[in-house]
């Protein structure tokens, strides 16, 4: 347990669990270590001490994980009803609605959220394994009419995929390795996940729990390891079926190239730069709070961060002074401190990332209203940002075109509402955004008018299942949730029947 964290821990669960020497691989339902021997060090990045070893997997581990996966694949796993995959999956619900203070722990002291926020955000996992519950008893095919002459029917099923490669960031992987596992479950695949090397922790722990819950050997498998290592094995091996692949554009691209040996089926969540709209009639206690949290929260480190705030020229000094107001009300501490509601960024690498990007923002002469320091006093050891504003920000700025991935928000000033269509849409990316106005029409020509794959109204960053989410252009294609999603770990057969 790391210095001053200690003073907040209170799970003994997470504390056991976080004391163990080595984190071990997952395969076949068994811990194991990396068949090199190798380990790698995870921080806490409120404290910047070693917070655990991980076992360093590489292409041999993999191998081994996918070979479990394979023959999970093809052995009872595949008789499994519907129904049985959906009371694995009720179990787990279950399971996790118990652990969740210890899991939360564990993903807060991994990757830095405040536990505030964690907390805040069981909702959205229990609604995620309902979601995916729901959709085991949803697969079908269609019987279908032809032109064959004689007595042929004709008809499709739904199979699952194979097995699923699944290669997550550190930015919620508690939460996120959910939209591979839930989906998973309910298709009858199985899966070798890869989670960050920043954070996998929280899901090593999840996947003992849904061992407990009665998960099949084999059928979840967990390789830790660095991403050129061991998520490139992944991406490249020739038995794994799709990728599903949540990360950066960058990575994303060497993940089609790697994808190609066995033309691989992929699902690519990548990175965004999205516009967040404020027009002149909005209502600012709603818009100012929205926008800023909408950059803000998880500091800054989510994909669909609406970091470009683009304000309707008359309103920008009165947004501008309210959002100042609002930021005085944000408290950063330790991810275990119950009253911080931000926390540090992820690393060392990140922090001068988004340090630097300030000083280009600077030099490029947009002006900082507030924040732009590494946080000190008893924070200094950490990796804390302070959250940092620019106003009289221009679309041409590197700041408004490439993803920060920090607590850093750009005002960007707008005439008219097609003046700010044209700005959002001039993006590489098309992941989220949203406009703010008590006008539905204003609302809906900004919705149809801005190529980006989620808008929000007068509201920034619901999430449902149910719904969906994804991106277009550069932040990727397959859809998050939704129907679409199910049909990722599906394929369709056709069946010809001389009766
Ligand atoms: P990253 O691309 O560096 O890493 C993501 C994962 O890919 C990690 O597990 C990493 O180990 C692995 N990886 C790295 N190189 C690899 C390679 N050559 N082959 C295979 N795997 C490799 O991303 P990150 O820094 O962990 O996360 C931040 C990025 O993720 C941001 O760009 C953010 O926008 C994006 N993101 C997107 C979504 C979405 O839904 N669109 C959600 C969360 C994060």
């Amino acid at each position: 347990m790391t210095t001053f964290q200690q003073n907040f821990a209170r799970s003994e669960q997470a504390q056991d669990f976080l004391a163990r020497d080595v984190h071990h691989l997952v395969i076949d339902g068994r811990r194991v270590p990396a068949m090199s021997g190798q380990t790698l060090t995870t921080v806490d990045p409120s404290t910047g001490e070693v917070l655990a070893r991980l076992a360093a997997g590489d292409a041999a581990d993999v191998d081994r994980a996918v070979i479990a996966a394979r023959r999970a694949f093809e052995g009872p796993w595949r008789t499994w009803t519907p129904y049985q995959r959906q009371a694995l999956l009720a179990r787990i619900a279950q399971l996790l609605d118990e652990r969740f203070e210890e899991l939360i722990q564990i993903e807060a002291m991994d990757m830095g959220a405040p536990v505030s926020r964690l907390r805040a955000s069981k909702p959205a996992l229990m609604k995620m394994l309902s979601f995916f519950s729901s959709q085991a008893a949803n697969i079908a095919g269609e019987t279908l009419m032809n032109g064959i002459p004689g007595t042929v029917a004709t008809m499709t099923l739904k199979a699952p995929v194979g097995v699923v490669g699944g290669i997550i960031p550190w930015n919620g992987p508690l939460n996120g390795q959910f939209w591979i596992v839930g989906a998973v479950l309910a298709s009858g695949c199985t899966t070798v996940l890869k989670p960050s090397e920043e954070a996998s922790l929280s899901v090593l722990r999840v996947t003992e729990i849904l061992h407990e819950a009665g998960l099949p050997d084999g059928v979840v498998n967990v390789v830790t390891g660095l991403g050129k290592e061991a998520g490139h094995a992944l991406a490249a091996h020739p038995d794994v079926d799709r990728i599903a692949f949540t990360g950066s554009t960058q990575t994303g691209r060497s993940i089609i190239e790697a994808s190609t040996v066995n033309i691989k089926k992929l699902q690519l969540e990548l990175g965004g730069k999205s516009a967040d709209i404020v027009c002149a009639d909005a209502d600012l206690d709603k818009a100012v709070p929205g926008a800023a949290m909408g950059v803000f929260a998880n500091s800054g480190q989510i994909c669909f961060a609406g970091t470009r705030v683009l304000v309707q020229r008359p309103i920008v000094e009165e947004f501008t002074e309210q959002l100042l107001a609002f930021m005085d009300t944000l408290r950063v501490g330790y991810s275990l401190d119950d009253a911080a509601t931000l926390g540090p960024v992820i690393s060392q690498p990140q922090l001068d990332k988004v340090l630097s990007y300030i000083d280009v923002g600077r030099a490029e002469g947009a002006e900082l209203l507030r924040g732009g320091q590494r946080l000190g006093g008893e924070l200094e050891n950490g990796y804390f940002v302070q959250p940092s504003v620019f106003g009289g920000v221009t679309n041409e700025m590197r700041i408004a075109r490439e993803e920060i991935f920090g607590p850093v928000l750009s005002i960007l000033p707008f005439d008219d509402v097609d003046e700010a269509i044209a700005i959002a849409n001039d993006s590489q990316y098309g992941l989220g955004g949203a406009v703010w106005s008590q006008s539905l029409s204003t609302a809906l020509r900004v919705v149809h008018g801005v190529h980006t794959g989620t808008m929000w109204v007068n509201c920034y960053g619901h999430i449902d299942p149910m719904v969906g989410f994804g991106g277009t252009k550069l932040s990727g294609y397959g859809s998050k949730g939704s129907a679409a999603h199910m049909d990722n770990y599906l394929y369709t057969k056709s069946v010809y029947m001389e009766l």
